[in-house]
């Protein structure tokens, strides 16, 4: 598995937490959030269908 809840800064490598959370969207090539850390930088991440439990995947 991974931990798809768990991104790091790309500055400054905290982790981020689910409150530095500033917006979610979906796409059709998953679901993208972006977070800003504490340091001021932001930091998107994307997780693909496969890692989203909402609803299983079939291929
Ligand atoms: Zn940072």
């Amino acid at each position: 598995m991974l931990d798809e809840l768990t991104c790091t800064c790309e500055r400054c490598d905290q982790s981020l937490e689910d409150d530095r959370l500033m917006l979610s969207m979906r796409t059709d090539g998953g679901t993208r959030r972006a977070y800003e850390c504490r340091c001021g930088a932001v930091t998107i991440t994307v997780v693909g269908d496969e890692g989203v439990d909402d609803r299983s995947t079939i291929r």
